[in-house]
């Protein structure tokens, strides 16, 4: 025999596509050709799983070997075809009998010394076998309590090509995968343990129901990043088809924690100030690594001392935040990443980073101006909430420490509000009232009545608040009626939303 063809997965975004690899011999001269666009990656492997089957005590046919990977129109991205190659390449030649592996689907990159090595994204690449009706599927080791989250697939996992090569030969059997651990209870930060911050925790509360994005302005030491790593908290967990999203993200990163759980909590990133744009949007070669905003897909991205962030790495989040995707340049095409987040931004309000009223604060209030103006532009302009924290005082550290509102609290009026909004928007396309868009929001049949917007009118005309500042006020009145479970917001939800955009909360 002198070709033979195998199974295995190539990754598009989060998408993955079974892929035939095909290895064929002819006489001639000994070499290898890989067709099938294949990215540098796949033309390393030729020279990695030479060595891995040498190294396995297999013999490497002298021959013209020629791989193709089909469908040709399918980018193929990183090292995961190892494997099924040098499976390919000995089943053709007829050093190890191929029928076993009939329906079944190869994943794993090989060490030189024949190793079999765990590769990125092995969850949605076992996604993609059920998703085609296969059932099987051979696994590095490493990937095994991975793959095993996906109901309806055996797996089989190998540590070595020499392990599944014996398989193959003498039929002794794969090890059984490992048990996948018990879900580790990691403690999530709660608002039980933040004392005072009134009006933090209410802004906190209105943008986790609306989906608001959330601007956090006060000097440090004011809990500006508490009270943004407690957003999760109190957001709903995720449904089915989002946590698989957000699993198989962090999978394709290689950061899955190890339970073999999907992740059902919003998850939070919140990158350095120094941060690149790829680590911020994702990059680097092979199988593109999802970067921050992708990692924080349906969770929370802080961007904490938001203007000491680089001018290309804040606009590079413009894309995602109109989209709710990155789409990064590869060699070959492109790869596109979901990235829909809800953003906070923290800032000093102020370059020197000293506490607020500090007399040694020689700031200009240009500099000061300038300073948050790093923000405006793209950024602060999507963002809804803008308030002020102060750091907590005494008394509200010893009277409220006890009383703080605990997170199962706050959520389950997040969650009473969220459903409000899909019911009413839902016929709209929308899910949220950060969604609308102003025009709904200001004709018949959701404008307001006249009486309760006047200070709302009358701050447009005097040229106090935007034209995009006044839609944005009518969302978070919306949003504080739903908290409220009033039916439309009323002149009261109008004065506290305004406080809410403009940052006169008090
Ligand atoms: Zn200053």
């Amino acid at each position: 025999m002198s070709y033979a063809r195998v199974r295995c997965v190539g990754l598009v975004g989060v998408t993955g596509h079974v892929v035939q690899v095909e290895a064929d011999l002819a006489p001639g001269l000994p070499t290898v050709a890989i067709t099938g666009l294949p990215d540098t990656a796949l033309h390393e492997a030729r020279d990695r799983v030479r060595a891995a089957v040498v190294n396995s005590g297999r013999v490497w046919p002298n021959r013209r070997i020629t791989i193709n990977l089909l469908p040709a129109t399918l980018p193929k991205q990183g090292s995961g075809f190892d494997l099924a190659i040098a499976v390919a390449v000995l089943g053709s030649a007829g050093e190890l009998p191929l029928a076993p592996l009939d329906q079944v689907v190869l994943l794993g990159e090989l060490g030189l010394d024949g190793t079999v090595r765990p590769v990125r994204g092995a969850l949605p690449m076992v996604a993609a076998v059920a998703r085609t009706g296969h059932h099987r599927v051979i696994v590095p080791f490493g990937n095994a309590t991975e793959a095993g989250m996906i109901p309806g697939v055996r797996i089989h996992a190998v540590r070595t090509l020499r392990q599944l090569a014996d398989f193959l030969t003498d039929g002794i059997p794969l090890p059984d995968p490992p048990q996948a651990a018990s879900a580790s209870c990691t403690p999530t930060p709660d608002l039980a343990d933040l004392a005072g911050q009134g009006l933090g925790r209410r802004a906190l509360e209105v943008a986790a129901a609306g989906g608001h994005h959330l601007a956090l302005l006060g000097p440090p030491g004011a809990g500006k990043s508490m009270l943004a790593e407690r957003l999760p908290s109190v957001l709903p967990e995720l449904p089915d088809d989002a946590a698989m999203e957000v699993t198989s993200l962090h999978s394709i990163a290689g950061l899955l924690p190890p339970e073999g759980q999907l992740i059902r909590r919003p998850p939070f990133q919140a990158p350095h100030h120094t941060a690149t744009v790829s680590a911020l949007i994702g990059g680097g070669t092979g199988l593109a690594r999802p970067g921050a905003v992708s990692l924080a897909h349906r969770g929370v991205l802080l961007l904490d001392e938001a203007p000491e962030f680089n001018r290309n790495v804040l606009d590079a989040l413009r894309q995602p935040l109109e989209h709710g995707r990155v789409r990064l340049a590869r060699s070959r095409g492109t790869a596109e990443y979901p990235a829909r987040i809800q953003l906070v931004l923290a800032a000093n309000p102020c370059p020197c980073a000293k506490p607020s009223g500090d007399v040694s604060c020689d700031c200009t209030p240009l500099a000061r101006r300038r300073y948050l103006g790093r923000l405006s532009g793209p950024l602060l302009d999507r963002v809804d909430i803008q308030v002020t924290v102060r750091p907590v005082r005494a008394a509200e550290l010893t009277e409220e420490f006890a009383g703080g509102e605990p997170s199962a609290v706050v959520a389950a009026r997040v969650a009473t509000a969220r459903a409000a909004a899909v019911e009413r928007w839902s016929s709209l396309g929308r899910r949220s009232n950060a969604e609308m868009p102003g025009p709904v929001l200001r004709r018949p049949p959701w404008r307001l009545p006249g009486t309760d917007i006047r200070e709302l009118r009358a701050r447009l005309d005097r040229g106090s608040l935007s034209a995009r500042g006044f839609d944005r006020v009518l969302r978070l009145a919306w949003t504080i009626a739903d908290l409220d479970g009033r039916e439309r917001p009323d002149a009261e939800d109008i004065r506290e939303a305004i406080g809410l955009r403009t940052g006169e909360a008090l």
